[in-house]
């Protein structure tokens, strides 16, 4: 079952001026349909073939189509190609302008649009949304000041946080049907002194709400005691934490910058303070960097087998476009196809780090994801996540996603085998 809605669509459905009608076709539950004058695809780079292959549909009927996203925003000389006009940037304040011209047969190309302020309140169109996902979904900010360099966030949506105004937030909530949220920012809490004040009276207007709810944040969320106290008072399930790295020179590599400079505080101690409070952490880690070696990653795996992480999350490092990783790695000429995106399956190993092969890496991943996956394992963490939150809920929903969690991966290496081996692998 799919987690959360893509709200984005719901938000970008609002924009849309009152005179058309409008519907979202949500390819993880429904098949796309053609029955309209214009499309508009939003993408990011893991859905962008499917995307490219969804615009040549509509064209092929002579359907304009609009693409925009993530992905091509970045990419927008690749992704014009592919439609007939591509918006680059937010897409909200794009729509009025956007349909006169199409209304006038002048669609162009290229439009630019201005960071979006959440001055202006919109409220997503969430009627418009399926059903059957488990969570709702909500954003409260946009952009984050970290910019590191494996991510593509603050190119996308700036190094400023633009908060919603709270009022706006409150007025969402009393619009939402579901009880527990996926918080979808990129970083709820952001960075200053501002942000813990901010954090903290949003936790309580969520809680207000009764709504039980998840969020992905920065270490900095374990700065303050009455920051972690006030959100698990209020509702909060788990923090998604991006630790990333043990080891300070892969933090230093990838301009981790915060965790870099926090490289005194080990991730256990952050772990810590967080449970404490008595939430549950999923915590990210990247390997595949040329720091990794087979044995650093069965440290890693050694880690999170004794660590208290209730949802370990552990991904291979992927070199997005707009990221200075993705420069840097095309630079040298590293990659094994400089657009992996467009393969079939997209491929999970994108380049060779300098001290492990792709093969060494895929097999020390493989034992441990079948570690983590085990039952005695899964156990463990779940004893664990109750002795800390004392909730059967928590504890649960921690299990069963630590589960899917690593078993998703395990099948990910396991289909991948034959597909990202290196320079031979299949070409666009
Ligand atoms: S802190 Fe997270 S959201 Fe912000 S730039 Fe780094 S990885 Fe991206």
């Amino acid at each position: 079952m799919n987690l959360f809605p893509p709200l984005a669509l719901a938000v970008l459905a609002a924009s849309v001026p009152d005179a058309y009608d409008t519907v979202i076709i949500d390819e993880n539950v429904q098949p796309v349909s053609f029955d309209c004058d214009i499309a508009a695809v939003s993408a990011n780079t893991y859905s962008i073939r499917r995307a490219y292959e969804i615009c040549a549909a509509f064209r092929h009927r002579r359907i304009p189509v609009v693409l925009g996203g993530n992905h091509p925003s970045i990419m927008y000389d690749e992704a014009s190609a592919h439609a007939d006009a591509v918006v680059v940037g937010d897409g909200e304040g794009m729509w009025e302008h956007l349909l006169a011209d199409f209304e006038a047969n002048r669609l162009q190309p290229l439009y630019h649009s201005e960071r979006w302020s959440f001055d202006q309140l919109i409220m997503p169109r969430r009627d418009l949304l399926s059903r059957s996902y488990r969570f709702s979904s909500l954003e409260t900010v946009r952009g984050c000041p970290f910019d590191c360099d494996f991510c593509s966030v603050t190119r996308f949506h700036g190094a400023a946080s633009r908060w919603k105004p709270l009022a706006h937030i409150e007025k969402e909530l009393k619009d939402l049907t579901g009880r527990t949220l996926f918080i979808v920012d990129d970083n709820i809490i952001g960075a200053g002194q501002e942000s813990g004040q901010r954090a903290r009276k949003l936790f309580e207007l969520l809680g207000s709400y009764r709504v039980k709810w998840m969020a992905q944040a920065s270490i900095n969320i374990a700065d303050d005691p009455e920051v972690l106290r006030t959100a698990r008072d209020n509702g909060c399930r788990f923090f998604f934490i991006g630790f990333e790295s043990l080891n300070p020179e892969v933090l230093k590599s990838l301009n981790k910058r915060l965790n870099f400079r926090r490289k005194d505080t080990p991730c256990r101690d952050i772990v810590k303070r967080i449970h404490d409070q008595g939430i549950s952490i999923m915590g990210s880690f990247i390997v595949g960097t040329d720091y990794d070696t087979p044995e650093t990653i069965r440290a890693l795996g050694e880690f999170i087998a004794d660590s208290s992480i209730d949802i370990p999350n552990v991904t291979v490092l992927t070199p997005y476009p707009g990221t200075r990783v993705y420069d840097r790695l095309r630079r040298e000429g590293r990659l094994f196809n400089d657009k992996f995106w467009l393969m079939d399956p997209v491929p999970l190993f994108t380049f060779a780090p300098s001290m492990i092969t792709v093969a060494e890496m895929r097999t020390t991943l493989l034992e441990m994801t079948e570690r983590h996956a085990g039952i005695f394992q899964g156990m463990k963490s779940f004893l664990k996540t109750m002795q800390y939150t004392h909730s059967l809920s928590i504890a649960s929903f921690s299990l069963a996603e630590r589960l899917m969690n690593t078993r998703t991966a395990r099948d990910r290496l396991l289909s991948d085998a034959h597909a990202s081996d290196g320079p031979a692998s299949q070409p666009v």
